[in-house]
């Protein structure tokens, strides 16, 4: 995938160059992200900017145009009414919010519900704080929930998930989360080494329970790790 990198002074016009760039290829997507100020989300002086920032804990908001291939691959999961969607590194819980204001935009009356889960307790104790400095509704009613713990593991207690995006790179695609994935459903996740250049793989689940993995491009994200390691 080839971009210029964009830079703008709000959120609306950062959204707005990576619709005119073809980034974003959809209202709901372009809505859905002018909603989610990405300044809440990363405590930086320039945040509208198409690039990775730190949060801290050796992690980073992940760049905006990646945060528009999640949603834009998963749309098809994301509008089916009752989904779960497991969001596994969540980090500063900007993906987490849009995929949960996704949701509540294409069924308004669904049961569906995002859980995030993040390993490290600060970037726990930080993403809550920016969902609820975002709007606390969505913690509150469950629509979003937060979990603390081993990604790897995926939230046996909530499965099984229409859509699992992975946000951190894994060596090898754990099995739990192909497990946890419904049939009919997706998993994208970076697979490669640490430090290195990945390959975000697509899984999908037949309904007989069949995976078919597709390679979709290069990428380069922080890894998946072991936090007692
Ligand atoms: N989508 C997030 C990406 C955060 S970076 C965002 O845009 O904000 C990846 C995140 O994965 C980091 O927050 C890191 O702490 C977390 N992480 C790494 N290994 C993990 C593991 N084993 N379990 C859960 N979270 C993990």
């Amino acid at each position: 995938m080839a971009w210029r990198s964009m830079t703008a002074g709000t959120n609306e016009g950062l959204i707005e160059q990576l619709q005119e760039h073809g980034i974003i290829k959809t209202e709901i997507i372009a809505n859905v992200m002018k909603q989610t100020d990405r300044k809440l989300y990363c405590r930086v002086a320039y945040p509208y900017v198409d690039r990775p920032h730190s949060i801290g804990y050796s992690a980073t908001i992940s760049a905006p145009h990646m945060h528009c291939f999640a949603l834009d691959n998963l749309s098809k999961y994301l509008e089916r009414p009752d989904c779960r969607i497991l969001d596994v590194g969540s980090g500063s819980g900007f993906l987490t919010m849009c995929f949960a204001r996704y949701l509540q935009a294409s069924s308004p009356e669904g049961t569906g519900f995002v859980v995030g889960i993040e390993h490290h307790p600060k970037l726990v104790e930080f993403s809550i704080g920016n969902l609820n400095s975002d709007d606390p509704k969505f913690l509150s009613t469950g629509k979003i929930k937060i979990i603390q713990g081993d990604g790897r593991l995926g939230c046996p207690e909530y499965a099984q998930y229409d859509a699992i995006h992975v946000g951190a790179a894994a060596a090898e695609v754990p099995d739990k989360l192909l497990e946890q994935l419904k049939p009919g459903g997706r998993m994208i996740v970076p697979v490669g080494p640490a430090g290195d250049t990945q390959q975000m793989e697509q899984y999908d689940k037949s309904m007989d329970g069949e995976i078919k993995k597709k390679t979709l491009m290069s990428v380069v994200y922080v890894p998946l790790t072991d936090l007692n390691a």
